[in-house]
């Protein structure tokens, strides 16, 4: 049976690439026996102009009957005037919670060739590859109560860090099960040395490591965490945590890769659906001139194909066909420095696809 695919190309340099993801895909399909057919929905402006909604019904039913859905960005001046509810962006969030996208994947990757583009010293970061899972729909951004009230002739502002169990064993359940097709290694951070919250968290997290005596478990402060993550980041493997830590330790590891064109990321759900997308916006300020690294959202597919379709030789082909192409020199724009000539994003694309079907 084949698998069954949402594109949702998005605005600005979305539809540019997502263009070249669906060339990988076509590739893949042809060349190396995927079954799977595909179909597109419309996210972001590009809904609104055509249905005054962001997030429309039939993008949304088509989500969820999928078994994946690949996104490029949404967004962009036009839509910037409207308002709040109906922007661009909220299309993104009521997807993300519509479809209870709980564990969000981010790989922080870096191929060798690009080790020069790091804050970091070379030799800290090449082949750097870790995976952040990041708690998505609980923690203090959604806990109860919240708000700010006055107390004493002052306002005072409060939020509440608030975890179950089974939330916290679903997503350690996620990491573990992605360890899996790594490197086997799990480390929970938290700040259990402070909050009640944290150390629930420990507990029930090396609960679940039980089930997983093929996988190793070690646990981390935060605050040690995100030292390490630019001391000596090769360290980790697989790092699971909370909304708030995840959102920031995340965006901490993507800045060791040095480009936000190259960072894909997925979310996932109970059911296994996953949506998946670049770490990148919809840079308005190149779209529409053929300059935006196609290669976040085609690692993005790579992603796909691991963890929604589970295969990972697929995903393994899509990652050293980038690798070959990045160490035969070609660079787009945003990752050519001063000594290369930058090529298009569709150039980029023909390679990563030559490539692969050589
Ligand atoms: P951005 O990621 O779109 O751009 C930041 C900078 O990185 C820009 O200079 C851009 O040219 C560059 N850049 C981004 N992706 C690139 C690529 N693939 N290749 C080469 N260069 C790339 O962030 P922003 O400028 O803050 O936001 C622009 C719009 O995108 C806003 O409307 C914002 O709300 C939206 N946005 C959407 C998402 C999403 O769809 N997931 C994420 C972030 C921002």
């Amino acid at each position: 049976m084949s698998a069954r695919l949402l594109l949702l190309p998005g605005d600005g340099i979305g539809p540019e690439v997502m263009a070249e993801a669906e060339r990988v895909l076509e590739c893949l399909k042809t060349h190396h026996g995927l079954a799977v057919e595909w179909s597109f929905g419309l996210i972001g402006g590009a809904a609104i102009d055509a249905h005054n909604d962001p997030l429309p019904a039939e993008t949304l039913e088509a989500a969820q009957a999928a078994d994946a859905t690949l996104l490029g960005a949404v967004g962009g001046p036009k839509w910037e005037a409207i308002e709040r509810a109906l922007r661009p962006e909220r299309g993104l969030l009521r997807i993300r919670s519509e479809m209870g996208l709980y564990a969000n994947l981010r790989p922080a990757m870096l191929f060798s060739e690009l080790a020069a583009a790091s804050s970091l010293r070379p030799e800290l970061v090449a082949d750097l590859d870790i995976l952040i899972v990041r708690e998505l729909t609980g923690g203090i951004y959604f806990g109860q109560p919240r708000g700010i009230r006055e107390e004493n002739g002052e306002r005072v502002g409060y939020n509440t860090e608030v975890y179950s169990e089974s939330e916290i064993e679903r997503i350690a359940r996620s990491a573990f099960e992605a360890a899996r097709k790594r490197d086997r290694r799990v480390c929970s951070v938290d700040k259990a040395n402070v909050l009640e919250c944290s150390e629930l968290w420990r507990e029930v997290v090396t609960r679940v490591a039980a089930d997983y005596p093929d996988c190793t478990l070690s646990h981390m402060y935060v605050d040690n965490a995100a030292m390490q993550l630019v001391r000596a980041p090769k360290q980790f493997d697989v790092v699971v945590t909370g909304n708030l830590f995840g959102d920031i330790l995340s965006d901490i590891a993507a800045m060791l890769t040095g480009s936000i064109g190259m960072l894909p990321s997925a979310s996932l759900n109970a059911r296994g659906q996953g949506l998946y997308e670049p770490v990148h916006g919809s840079a308005p300020d190149i779209a529409g001139q053929g300059k935006a690294n196609p290669l976040a959202t085609i690692l993005s597919l790579a992603m796909l194909l691991r963890h929604s379709l589970d295969r990972g030789d697929l995903a393994e082909r899509v990652e050293s066909a980038v690798g070959s192409v990045l160490a035969s020199g070609l660079r787009t724009a945003d990752l050519a420095g001063d000594q290369s000539k930058p090529v298009s994003t569709q150039a980029m694309g023909d390679a990563v696809v030559a490539q692969l079907q050589s």
